[in-house]
């Protein structure tokens, strides 16, 4: 008999019905695109698989204010009739997306506690709507709950960890999860994205702990690989975290039609083995993965294998 899996891989069939309208790219078509290619490349039959818990209230509490949390039910109830209701204009809810919102932010939770139990090493939460453009009161991007934040708390106030690490390699700069977390000594985040660029941010709140990595565009694996290796894997050696948590966007390749950097499958696999060097060398092996950006659909499902590949390795 072949060893369980190190790995688990998240998801729920509600993450499914949440549309933001009629050919948004941040459509149900991902997450079939990562799962067809799951099991096209036989890696899905050798994970361990778990359906999405519901976020309960008090968790997404401790990192997002109420009228937020009042505002997103107010929409759906809107929504509850059919059609789109816009929070902004990049961002809407049908009458499925707070369901899909509660199992995004609840499979990173449950993630958490496989990986903090040893149940698991690592895991990838394949959900949707993405998070980290979500802050402490407003939804934007694509975003509505920030949920690889909503997670970190978890960690942090459950299972009493000190010192917890936010890896964001998604193409645009994850500003809600800068915006929840950037008082909080316990939490660094390590990050790159093109820039200037959607969401504009980044820059100013960059500190010793916000170690965020502005990329011009058109820059390619390359430029990438210097970054982390010059900035994130020195801070990350300083820092010394618990348990890593990476905000997964696969934006960044070069055929991704959202943006203008040029990232390929192995710029995956490479930054997953960096992540996992220094999970190996500080945090037990502890790392969370979930999905963020990513729209161009067979690129989407390479990079995630590339990536889950690399997380299953022993
Ligand atoms: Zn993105």
């Amino acid at each position: 008999m072949r060893p369980a899996s190190h790995t688990a891989f998240i998801s729920h069939p509600d993450c499914l019905l949440h549309e933001m309208d009629f050919y948004h790219p941040e459509s149900p078509a991902r997450l079939k695109a990562i799962e067809d290619e799951l099991s096209a490349s036989g890696l899905m039959d050798k994970l361990r698989r778990y359906q999405a818990p519901l976020a309960t209230i008090g968790q997404l509490e401790r990192v997002h204010a109420q009228e937020h949390i009042a505002r997103l039910q107010a929409a759906a109830s809107r929504a509850a009739s059919g059609g789109f209701v816009y929070l902004d204009p990049d961002t809407a809810m049908n009458s499925h997306s707070l369901q899909a919102a509660y199992r995004a932010a609840g499979a990173v939770v449950l993630a958490t506690d496989l990986v903090i139990g040893g149940a698991v090493e690592n895991a990838f939460c394949s959900i949707r709507p993405p998070g980290h453009h979500a802050e402490r009161g407003y939804p934007m991007g694509f975003c509505l709950f920030n949920n690889i934040a909503v997670a970190v708390a978890h960690a942090l106030e459950t299972h009493a960890l000190e010192r917890v690490v936010v890896v964001d390699f998604d193409v645009h700069h994850g500003n809600g999860t800068e915006d929840i977390f950037q008082h909080d000594p316990r939490v660094m985040m390590v990050s790159t994205f093109q820039h200037p660029f959607y969401p504009y941010s980044g820059i100013a709140g960059r500190s010793e702990r916000m170690v965020n990595i502005p990329l011009p565009a058109g820059s390619n694996g390359k430029v990438f690989r210097k970054a982390v290796d010059e900035f994130w894997l020195p801070a990350l050696e300083r820092f010394e975290p618990q348990m890593l948590f990476v905000s997964a966007g696969f934006d960044a390749h070069a055929d991704d039609e959202l943006a203008s950097l040029n990232l390929v499958e192995d710029d995956y696999a490479w930054v997953t083995e960096k992540i996992k060097e220094v999970a190996c060398a500080y945090a037990g092996k502890r790392i969370v993965s979930v999905l963020e950006g990513g729209y161009a659909l067979a690129a989407l499902g390479r990079s995630v294998a590339a990536h889950i590949k690399v997380l299953m390795k022993r």
